[in-house]
């Protein structure tokens, strides 16, 4: 087997939360649990959402909490992170989406705001719009005298309209769509940046990622991936989407509650050591019943077999007995 490779990618969009924390923890345990290497890759393509030092409080958090990822300035003298907007500056993801072109997997898109308005239906109280491959008859000229007057374009997936699109999760197992439902999705947008999918999943590829450990908010859209996996004939890694995580009222945590933030929490007074440990068991048992783990004890034991599908829940109590208040 390949050596086990896995990633945090997280979007500079706001603070560390909990959840981001907990993708961090498993995708390192995972990758050093096997010897393997835990890459950090910042997802910073939409302008749209980039918050002002958000990046630091990334940075900050790993560093404090010992999730040192490789391939960085501690480690490898400089490599990585990986940053997304410096690649896009490289043409990587340009590159990679001429190359479905290349293949007849992907296509150029002309079309203006009005003629894809037009597409807009209501499909049960929802507004939907599958693109109607317009753009995948074009000739070779009319494409090459649009890109010649500087027409402004996309570039998207030529994907199937029939069949289904089935992925594995480790977690979740098997979960099978319409192709009707996947569209002809974006990948270059009209200002030359990727799509969050397309730069997630070159990027997952050219970095020998093994294994995609994220939030289960990305499992509905996996089958994309898949999609492009499958265009590319790349191998698809393994998925192991994390367990949401809920308030004691079994509500979705909210970014705006106070105890969501790992630093919010260090100012409560929480020990980074309880917090980890904590996050950990947040969708995770151990065989044993041991409850208080450090670090390394973690990397020892922690196999994501054991993970849950049931949501797991922020209990403060626990919190704060393993933080040593009681
Ligand atoms: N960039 C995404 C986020 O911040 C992570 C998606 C992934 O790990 O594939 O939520
Ligand atoms: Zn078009």
């Amino acid at each position: 087997m390949s050596k086990v490779r896995t990633r945090f990618a997280p979007s500079p969009t706001g603070r560390m939360h909990v959840g981001n924390l907990r993708t961090a923890l498993y995708a390192y345990l995972i990758a050093k649990h096997e010897g393997g290497d835990f890459i950090l890759r910042i997802e910073d393509t939409d302008q749209e959402r980039y918050v002002e030092g958000a990046v630091d409080i990334i940075y900050r958090t790993l560093k404090s909490t010992g999730l040192i990822h490789d391939e960085g300035p501690d480690k490898d003298g400089g490599v990585g992170p990986y940053v997304q907007s410096e690649r896009q500056a490289q043409g990587i993801y340009l590159k990679y989406a001429k190359e479905l072109i290349d293949k007849g997997e992907a296509y150029y898109c002309f079309c203006d705001q009005e003629r894809l308005d037009s597409l807009k239906q209501t499909v049960a109280g929802k507004e939907i719009s599958i693109y109607d491959k317009h753009c995948l008859s074009l000739s070779k000229e009319e494409i090459e005298a649009n890109l010649a007057a500087g027409k402004p374009y996309v570039i998207r997936q030529n994907n199937p309209r029939t069949g289904t699109t089935t992925f594995e999760d480790e977690i979740y197992g098997d979960i099978t769509v319409d192709n009707a439902e996947l569209d002809d999705m974006i990948l270059i947008k009209s200002d030359g940046y990727p799509t969050y999918n397309f730069a997630n999943v070159v990027d997952d590829h050219l970095m020998g990622i093994t294994h995609v450990v994220r939030g289960n908010e990305y499992l509905s859209s996996s089958p994309k991936y898949n999609r492009l996996y499958e265009a590319f004939g790349w191998e698809v890694p393994i998925y192991v989407h994390c367990p949401l995580i809920t308030n004691e009222e079994h509500q979705k945590l909210s970014k705006r509650s106070g105890h969501s933030s790992y630093e919010d929490l260090l100012d409560q007074g929480f020990l980074t050591e309880a917090i980890i440990n904590f996050v950990a068991l947040l969708g995770w048992s151990p065989v044993d019943n041991q409850e208080i783990f450090s670090l390394e004890e973690l990397v020892k034991v922690f196999d994501y077999h054991h993970m849950s599908k049931s949501p797991a829940v922020f209990d403060t109590v626990k919190l704060r007995w393993m933080n040593g208040e009681y």
